[in-house]
């Protein structure tokens, strides 16, 4: 099964009635970028930027960052996807002052750091838009839960792009800007989020977190941290629906994009496109190749009506 798994490697991700799914890579550095790519997937469906800044001693400034990206995208060579900062909950940088909270994953986080510290977003933002003009990037806004952030974020990034422009700095006019829904409010907000945004990508590693209200670093509960739970799975659909709805693709860049036992199920609920930790896609990518599109859709009809873990389990046996 390995030898023609490796041979499976070089060809298409798609089911065996010709639906195409995207697999994209997830990733913490540039490094990993290439490491990834060997894969032969179609791009990097998260870069999490927060790493540059948390292995760096000072506020990385935009000419730092501009190299990283640029790095990424030329390495990456196709799609790739980067996630503005997303700190805070359990992630701290020594040099951003923050105050000690009694719930850092209900705190200041994310895109609330990032709205409120304009500075810093531009800098970012700034440098994600000339990296742009490199290669094929999109933006990611993790932990929105409104549509005001969406559309405050959106003209911040306007706001860059003008300056660019004003600076005859070249960067993609077109370039797409998509919402992370990984929180209760963006699920039940898709619809609003849709209009405005150009992808979604589930993080059902903090949706799981905050839906099922279980800590996800938490040992003591992990039994109840499930992401095949009936809320988990109903969010997934709504969203797809949502995202179809108004055009655009829909995701996933959590831990369950990549788990085997779902992937004829996410399939069957509607996503478009599958991020994962690449060492999950060669298995991923063999499944997908020997599944049944139209049986995937019956398959997530029936879970949807099912209102236990366990059911859908037994059905997924
Ligand atoms: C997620 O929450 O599912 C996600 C992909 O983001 P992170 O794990 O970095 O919070
Ligand atoms: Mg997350």
């Amino acid at each position: 099964e390995d030898t023609i798994r490796r041979q499976e490697e070089g060809l298409p991700s798609i089911t065996v009635d010709g639906k195409e799914i995207h697999l994209f890579a997830n990733v913490g550095s540039t490094e990993d970028v290439k490491k990834a790519m060997s894969f032969q997937i179609d791009g990097i469906g998260l870069y999490r930027s927060e790493f540059l800044y948390l292995s760096s001693t000072h506020l990385p400034t935009e000419e730092e960052q501009f190299m990283a990206y640029k790095e990424a995208a030329v390495l990456c060579g196709k799609e790739i996807t980067i996630r503005t900062l997303d700190i805070g909950g359990d992630k701290t940088l020594p040099y951003l002052p923050m105050e000690k909270e009694e719930n850092p994953f209900l705190g200041w986080r994310a895109i609330r750091i990032s709205l409120e510290e304009k500075d810093l977003f531009k800098t970012q933002l700034r440098a994600i838009l000339r990296a742009s003009a490199y290669g094929k990037i999109r933006i990611m806004l993790p932990m929105i839960i409104s549509l005001e952030e969406l559309l405050k974020a959106k003209e911040i990034l306007r706001e860059c792009m003008g300056e660019l422009t004003e600076e005859g700095i070249a960067y993609d006019t077109a370039i797409r800007t998509g919402v992370m829904i990984e929180t209760p409010a963006s699920v039940l907000c898709a619809e609003e989020l849709a209009a405005e945004a150009d992808f979604f990508s589930i993080g059902t590693n903090d949706l799981t977190q905050y839906l099922l209200a279980v800590d996800r670093g938490n040992a003591k509960i992990a039994k109840l941290y499930n992401s095949f739970h009936p809320a988990v799975l109903r969010s997934i659909r709504m969203v797809a629906q949502a995202a179809h709805r108004h055009g655009i693709e829909a995701g996933m860049c959590g831990e369950f994009a990549g788990n085997e036992k779902a992937t004829k199920l996410l399939i069957g609920l509607g996503l478009d496109e599958l991020s994962m930790t690449p060492a999950k896609l060669a298995e991923i990518k063999y499944n997908l190749r020997r599944i049944s599109y139209k049986e995937a859709i019956g398959l997530a009809d029936e879970v949807c009506k099912l209102g236990t873990i366990e059911e859908v389990m037994n059905i997924l046996i």
